[in-house]
């Protein structure tokens, strides 16, 4: 046992340090990884995708290949094994309850997946803004008891946001572009990404609920 995971980890080294780790596309890519139902779990970089193929969690793949890597040469044979990873990864699932568990789940609340949710729009002005021109507002203030939650939360630029300081909306005379929600788990993976490909977001989105806001706000993907 002890013998053969340590031939895998050797296994798995070679590849992951192959200097051919090759190039089909950056290595920034991130890999989506859902379960063998299809359902969106996560995202994984190439080296999270390699170890999982030699840990014989991947079922199937699907979507296009993003990294071809080559490992060592087999002395019999004399020929270089490969291994291709798709954009798109079904592995086993360890948690049974994890389909009850993703439908109920509250995702954690961040700048970051804050601001995508709105598409990094003011949700005040309608201005788009880069990050460091943005805020988190509540539009029941924290002093007013609002919560820290989803749906008190809106993407404020820092101008709206002073302007508003510690009002309600109503008290400020200023009115929401948009609503607030609170993201499902798939629509909270597309949030998590970076540089999301065409492929991927369109597996993403049919996971979407359908009356997802976020099928109409200004959602990218990137050409595979
Ligand atoms: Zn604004």
């Amino acid at each position: 046992m002890e013998q053969s995971s340590f031939l895998e980890n050797q296994k798995e080294r070679a590849f992951a340090e192959s200097s051919a780790t090759s190039h089909i596309r950056s290595l920034n890519h991130q890999i989506l990884r859902v379960d063998p139902s299809g359902m969106p779990l996560d995202w994984v970089s190439y080296q999270e995708a390699v170890k999982l193929y030699f840990l014989d969690k991947v079922l199937y793949s699907c979507g296009k290949p993003l990294y071809q890597l080559r490992g060592g040469v087999n002395s019999v044979t004399g020929k270089q094994s490969t291994l291709e990873i798709s954009s798109i990864i079904a592995t086993i699932s360890e948690n049974m309850n994890s389909h009850e568990r993703l439908y109920s789940y509250t995702p954690p609340l961040s700048n970051q997946t804050l601001f995508a949710r709105d598409a990094r729009m003011c949700l005040y002005c309608g201005g788009i803004f880069s990050r460091q021109n943005l805020s988190r507002d509540h539009i029941r203030p924290r002093s007013h008891g609002g919560e820290d939650v989803w749906t008190n939360v809106v993407t404020a630029c820092k101008r709206c946001n002073n302007h508003k300081a510690g009002r309600t909306p109503e008290q400020a005379n200023m009115s929401l572009l948009a609503l607030p929600f609170k993201p499902s788990h798939a629509e909270y993976v597309y949030l998590k990404g970076r540089q999301v490909l065409a492929d991927q977001m369109e597996f993403l989105q049919a996971h979407f609920p359908r009356t997802s806001p976020l099928l109409e706000r200004n959602v990218h993907a990137e050409e595979a």
